[in-house]
């Protein structure tokens, strides 16, 4: 793998690209100084950080402090405990996401997150993976956040959990992403009526993935956000290298493709969006 000059540029005019979930504090990504450079000179002007366990929100948190405006780009994050790391989630790592989302201001935290499911790695027991999402997805509405959620391979648990909390009336107008969205179109719809955005990112622009264009076609250009999930999922034509939010506009450029629309157009109107759900 190896970080590179590939990269999309915009032609003046668009007001700016969203990368809305990058880990910049991998140990993967290059130096922060050398990844905002390369997103500012390809339009990318905000990117949100987002965590997965304890150790990683304080990262995500300190690098939108540290770096932020930095080349022009605006950082937030997220906190929060991913499906992966459910076995992690304890008594303090809860009164620990309670402390940050309380100073989310001043500390720039936009969601809660990465939070959910995932049967395909099965990193932590599902029913361990369950009550964490469960217990998140309680702060999330209690204290008004949104949050980011990850779901691989896990829909029907997924949906049936969701949809408890909606029946009891424990759900926000716009419960947040459905980040690097792998479901199917049927699922996707759900999630878009329950209020849910959609995040697509380099597997869209994978040519053997014929499902997430379908989930794009079908998805309302007022519910769409672009994500890199850097430095995984690089997009074509840049796979192989190192993912970076300079490469988000490749992602851009596929939407505006099956949409039919001018990119620009297509990195306006995800920017408007993401700020929209992320409440900038
Ligand atoms: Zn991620």
């Amino acid at each position: 793998m190896s970080h590179g000059p590939r990269v999309a540029k915009y032609p003046e005019g668009h007001s700016g690209v969203f990368d809305t979930h990058a880990h910049l504090y991998d140990d993967k990504c290059d130096s922060p100084e050398e990844e905002l450079r390369r997103a500012s000179s390809c339009g990318v002007d905000t990117v949100l950080i987002p965590a997965d366990n304890v150790a990683t929100s304080r990262l995500a948190v300190e690098y939108a402090q540290r770096w932020n405006g930095y080349e022009g780009v605006t950082l937030y994050a997220s906190v929060g405990v991913h499906p992966h790391e459910a076995s992690s989630y304890d008594e303090d790592a809860e009164t620990f996401i309670i402390d940050m989302i309380g100073k989310r201001q001043e500390l720039r935290i936009k969601a809660i997150g990465e939070i959910g499911l995932d049967y395909y790695y099965d990193h932590s027991p599902r029913d361990v993976q369950r009550e964490v999402f469960a217990k998140q997805l309680e702060l999330s509405f209690e204290y008004d956040i949104p949050f980011i959620l990850h779901e691989r391979d896990a829909a029907g648990d997924c949906l049936d959990i969701l949809n408890s909390f909606r029946r009891r009336g424990r759900f926000l107008e716009t419960p947040g992403v459905c980040h690097c969205c792998s479901c199917s179109a049927e699922v996707a719809s759900e999630l878009i009526r329950m209020g849910f955005y959609i995040g697509f990112d380099g597997p869209l622009t994978f040519k053997n993935n014929k499902k997430t264009p379908k989930v794009c076609e079908i998805c309302p250009m007022d519910r769409i956000v672009v994500e890199t999930d850097s430095p995984y999922l690089t997009p074509e034509p840049n796979r192989g290298m190192t993912n970076e939010p300079a490469f988000v506009p490749y992602v851009v450029e596929k939407i505006a493709q099956i949409k039919g629309m001018e990119p620009r157009a297509v990195a306006d109107i995800t920017k408007k969006n993401g700020e929209k759900l992320f409440r900038i």
